[in-house]
């Protein structure tokens, strides 16, 4: 049965959910407060698909990790020291699912849904001609200390066991794969199943089957309020008025527990601020994208440029500049790359965006309990763009009433809340 559904939000999470609502015949409208071009956090990203990516940010030893470098003004960790309730109820909760178990619970279901994405991605790039630059060439994760390595290595075993594709490499066998670069490195791992792409160029291809596929776009159109009838929403409240639906779709990234305060859900999430610089003309590409280990930056070459990102400050709503980590991300490159210094980045203009961040390191995805026509679609933290079609598919199947295609239990958008969703999202609304 085609419904109306109103998403709201236009990352490439919502985008993605109007994609694949759209092709299975829903009448799909997208608002967001921002202009056409957008710059949310979705365009600016470092581009990596990333099934390598299994262990959840809640993981053992994250706590004392967060706790080293929040001492240091230019880490790749920061929480801004602030009294909030929401930041401590929010660190409480990530404290308590930083357990093996919790890592272990949610790998098998984060590899799923990355790999599932991957196709989702591959399936897109045929369809358009491989329009927004899609390519499987993997990640190499370099390690610049053997400790390093070692854990590396240890997470290569687990990925192993998870029938991902993955390789420990020594420095050399690193540098053959990157002929034209020289690394100071001691060793790599290469998960040989991540891809990159462009994201902007993603985000572009998406709106344009988008309104290939009939989808209205209301811009310029912040989401004040809701208009609650009973347990549904009949409603949604903006400064041009109200638009109504039969389904709606929260997909607001950072600024999503904002839109649903009103409505009392409970999504304890906190924005993780980082930061890119792209290189329209680097002095060398990379062959192969990578993550520096030690300084969590990413590095991807996207066409003839190059983009550096990284770093995650717990520092509220607020997409201000903080040079300090800004200069952490540069000051990292030339450890790894000889090849570049720091005067590679003059005149570079610094980028940032939000990263939804949940505390246990999943997403929010499925019906909400209390109001059964409205959903979450959020909390993808430092895989928005990996997870972005597979979230939109499965939102698509609930939002058409069928069993989600991937068990999503872990996801439930009510599990801060004590409600469990299982019925909600099996189709049992139509
Ligand atoms: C430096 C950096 C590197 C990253 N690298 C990667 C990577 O390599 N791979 C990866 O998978 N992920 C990466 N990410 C994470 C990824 O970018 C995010 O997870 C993803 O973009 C989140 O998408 P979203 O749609 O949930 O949110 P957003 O892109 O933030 O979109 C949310 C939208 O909701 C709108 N909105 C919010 N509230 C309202 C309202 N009240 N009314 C109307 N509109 C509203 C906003 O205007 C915005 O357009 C990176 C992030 C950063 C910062």
């Amino acid at each position: 049965m085609s419904k109306q559904v109103l998403i709201i939000g236009a990352g490439v999470i919502g985008l993605s959910t109007a994609y694949y609502a759209a092709r299975k015949g829903h009448r799909v409208t997208v608002l967001d407060r921002g202009t056409i071009e957008n710059q949310n956090c979705s365009y600016g990203n470092a581009g990596l698909v990333v099934p390598s990516h299994f262990v959840p940010l809640a993981a053992p030893g994250m706590v004392a990790l967060g706790l080293k470098w929040m001492l240091k003004s230019d880490s790749p960790f920061y929480v801004k020291p602030r009294f909030d309730r929401d930041l401590v109820d929010w660190g409480f909760k990530f404290w308590r699912a930083a357990n093996a178990g919790h890592v272990s619970r949610s790998a098998p279901l984060l590899r799923d849904l990355n790999m599932a994405s991957r196709a989702c991605f591959e399936e897109l790039a045929e369809l358009t001609g491989n329009a927004f630059g899609l390519e499987k060439k993997g990640v190499l994760c370099l390690c610049r200390t053997e400790h390093r390595l070692e854990e590396e290595a240890r997470t290569a075993g687990q990925a192993r066991q998870l029938g991902l594709s993955v390789e420990v490499l020594s420095a050399r066998q690193a540098t053959e794969l990157n002929p034209d670069l020289r690394l100071d490195i001691v060793g790599a791992v290469y998960f040989r199943d991540d891809c990159h792409l462009n994201p902007a160029l993603f985000m572009a291809v998406l709106k344009q089957q988008l309104v290939k596929l009939g989808v209205k776009f209301l811009w310029e159109t912040e989401l004040t309020g809701w208009r609650p009838n009973g347990n549904s929403i009949a409603a949604v409240r903006t400064a041009k008025g109200d638009f109504t639906a039969q389904e709606y779709v929260l997909c607001g990234g950072s600024w999503s527990p904002v839109a649903a305060r009103e409505l009392r859900l409970i999504l304890p999430m906190q924005a993780g601020k980082g930061y890119n610089l792209t290189l329209p003309k680097p002095r060398k590409l990379p062959a192969i994208p990578a993550i520096l280990t030690e300084a969590r930056v990413a590095v991807t070459p996207m066409g003839s440029s190059l983009r550096f990102g990284g770093t995650m400050e717990i520092a509220g709503l607020n997409e201000q500049i903080n040079p300090a980590r800004v200069q952490g991300i540069i000051k990292s490159v030339p450890t790894y790359y000889p090849d570049f210094t720091a005067r590679d980045f003059d005149g570079i203009k610094p980028w940032c965006g939000l990263r939804p961040c949940s505390p246990d390191g999943l997403p929010y995805v499925g019906r909400t309990a209390r109001f059964p026509n409205l959903s979450i679609a959020t909390g993808h933290a430092m895989m928005g763009l990996s997870l972005g079609p597979i979230t939109g598919k499965l939102m698509s199947e609930i939002l058409s009433g069928e069993r989600p295609s991937i068990d999503i239990q872990l996801l439930d958008p009510d599990r801060y809340a004590g409600l469990s969703a299982t019925s909600r999202n099996a189709g049992g609304l139509t």
